[in-house]
């Protein structure tokens, strides 16, 4: 069941800054652009009712732990509705969820991972830089994703894609096609995807990526990475029969 978002007293007036920070020259009124349309989200009103500054979602989030991270200081910003620090956390912190909702055993029933999904998606959509560091070293990734339908390949386990494997990758990849013909299901055995994904299923994914926002968030961050995956998608939905 969704309430209403909560609303606040301690909500710092326009410009009112603590401290000065790295985004004082963007204006405010772009921030709370940013903000209102975090809070649009119709997802939003079910991740945030409120916090009680448990810190039970810092005991249990693993990023917390290897980072200067903080989902409770996520929670209390925005049920605060700081739009300052808001978007110094779109910009600096969001990015070091690792989405695994962990968090989401807090007593209030926040899911902090959930906000940072929302403040994730605002960020790409708005192209801001952090979305594009962010995501800089994930083309390869998101292609193989979005083209195939499938996670990252097998063929992508190679040494040099990850040298802090050691010797165990070079292994790996050098008996790839052994491996994958003694896994069980038969959909498995494929080097180049994950496993086989039914042409009728990638079809309806490219259709609701080709309807939705979707690429139109890609081509926010990259726009070669946009162009080589509607290049792929348009020709297979052609193809198809379909005209886009
Ligand atoms: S667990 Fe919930 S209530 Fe506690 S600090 Fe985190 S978000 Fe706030
Ligand atoms: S979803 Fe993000 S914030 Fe929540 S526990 Fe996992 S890493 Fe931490």
């Amino acid at each position: 069941m969704s309430r209403a978002a909560p609303t606040t007293t301690f909500a710092r007036r326009p410009g009112a800054t603590l401290a000065p920070n790295a985004y004082d020259d963007v204006p405010y009124e772009e921030k709370l652009a940013l903000w209102e349309e975090v809070k649009a989200d119709p997802r939003f009103p079910d991740y945030l009712y409120g916090c009680y500054e448990c810190g039970i979602c810092v005991a249990a989030c693993p990023s917390a732990r290897f980072y200067d991270f903080s989902p409770r200081k996520i929670a209390q910003a925005a049920a605060r509705e700081d739009v300052e620090l808001i978007f110094e956390q779109m910009n600096d912190d969001v990015w070091n969820c690792s989405q695994c909702f962990s968090c989401d055993r807090c007593p209030r029933q926040n899911s902090p991972g959930g906000l940072i999904t929302i403040l994730r998606e605002v960020a790409v959509r708005h192209g801001l830089a952090s979305s594009q560091e962010a995501l800089e070293g994930y083309g390869r990734v998101v292609y193989k994703i979005m083209t195939t339908g499938t996670q990252v390949s097998p063929d992508m386990l190679q040494p040099d894609a990850f040298p802090d494997w050691g010797p165990d990758v070079k292994e790996v990849s050098d008996q790839l096609d052994l491996w994958r013909r003694a896994l069980p299901p038969e959909t498995l055995h494929t080097t180049s995807t994950g496993w086989e994904v039914s042409e009728k299923t990638l079809l309806e994914l490219y259709l609701i990526w080709h309807y939705s926002d979707v690429m139109d968030m890609i081509e926010e961050v990259d726009e070669g990475l946009h162009m080589i995956i509607m290049d792929v998608m348009e020709e297979t939905l052609e193809e198809a029969g379909y005209e886009i």
